[in-house]
């Protein structure tokens, strides 16, 4: 089988097989080789690497992962594609194709079984629609990561990036950054996907801290108050905190909280670093808040 990264052979593809493309997956197949080849070189992926993909499509990146890693597995929620990813994938044996949703997979029981619970690198050309919660799940799970290097929305990617006092920054800015580096690789236009999207593209690659940048004493409380101070994003740190289901706590806690921060209370969350916010977790009360650092939580706060 040829090569998939060009207009003409994914047609054909799609043709033989009779695919037709299900928006609600959010399917738009890279037809450009050269974006490819400059996301294999920003992932720096190797002859040793285990590498997850999520959302292999037809097979376009997974063929160029299957070239340069021992070993490659993809989870793909689609059924109608497992019959043509067996045929656009034949000549490799390092690769196995899971059809699964990969948010209700056990991406860490499936590091274990795979690579012996080493690290592994993540490549993909994400579903849009369910890119946070994805990316989530990977960082707060503890699955073993030494990279992820992925295609996102631009918006998105611009969001893991921004600080404090932008209009783009949130929850997702500080809880990727408090888990990695995140660097742009690149801008994606939407004339290299069939079909095209309606929306601008970009690579971006984190790379995992080896220690997060801020100390905090439980790193789950911290993103439950950080989700709720940006779920409200309008409204003062203490009344969104207050107002928060599941936290529990009182606005008198609150400002108290941000008085011995040295902070007002009519401060917004959109104000505060990540070093402050794991101050703040740390001088909070503990209610009898449910833990909802899950890639569910994010699901809830908004997929993209
Ligand atoms: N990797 C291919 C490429 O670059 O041409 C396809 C990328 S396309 C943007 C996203 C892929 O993710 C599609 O194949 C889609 O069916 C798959 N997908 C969507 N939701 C998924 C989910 N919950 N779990 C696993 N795969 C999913």
């Amino acid at each position: 089988m040829a090569f998939l990264a060009t207009p003409g052979s994914t047609a054909e593809v799609l043709r033989k097989y009779g695919f037709h493309f299900q928006k609600k997956y959010g399917q738009n197949f890279l037809i450009d080789g050269n974006i490819l080849e400059k996301i294999m070189a920003a992932s720096g992926i190797t002859g040793q690497d285990c590498v997850l993909e999520i959302g292999p499509g037809i097979g376009t990146m997974t063929q160029y992962l299957a070239e340069r890693a021992r070993e490659v597995v993809a989870v793909e929620v689609d059924r109608a594609l497992i019959p043509i990813l067996e045929d656009t994938l034949s000549a490799y044996d390092n690769v196995t194709v899971i059809c699964q949703d990969i948010l209700k997979t056990d991406i860490r029981r499936m590091v274990e079984e795979r690579n012996g619970g080493n690290p592994v690198k993540v490549v993909a050309n994400l579903p849009y629609y369910i890119t946070t919660p994805i990316l989530m799940g990977l960082l707060e799970s503890g699955v073993p990561l030494e990279s992820i290097t992925v295609m996102v929305q631009k918006e998105v990617a611009e969001r893991m990036q921004v600080g404090p006092g932008t209009k783009d920054y949130g929850a997702l800015s500080l809880a990727v950054q408090y888990y990695a580096k995140p660097e742009t690789v690149m801008q994606v236009p939407p004339a290299c996907f069939m079909p095209r999207p309606n929306v601008g593209s970009a690579v971006i690659r984190l790379t995992r801290h080896g220690q997060p940048p801020v100390r905090v004493k439980d790193e789950r409380r911290m993103f439950d108050f950080i989700r709720a101070s940006f779920n409200q994003r309008r409204k003062t740190l203490v009344n969104g905190l207050a107002n928060a289901a599941g936290l529990e706590l009182s606005k008198e806690a609150v400002t108290v909280a941000l008085g011995q921060m040295g902070l007002p209370p009519t401060v917004r969350g959109e104000s505060l670093t990540l070093e402050q916010f794991a101050v703040l977790s740390d001088l909070l009360p503990c209610g009898s808040g449910k833990d909802a650092g899950t890639a569910d939580a994010w699901q809830k706060q908004g997929g993209k």
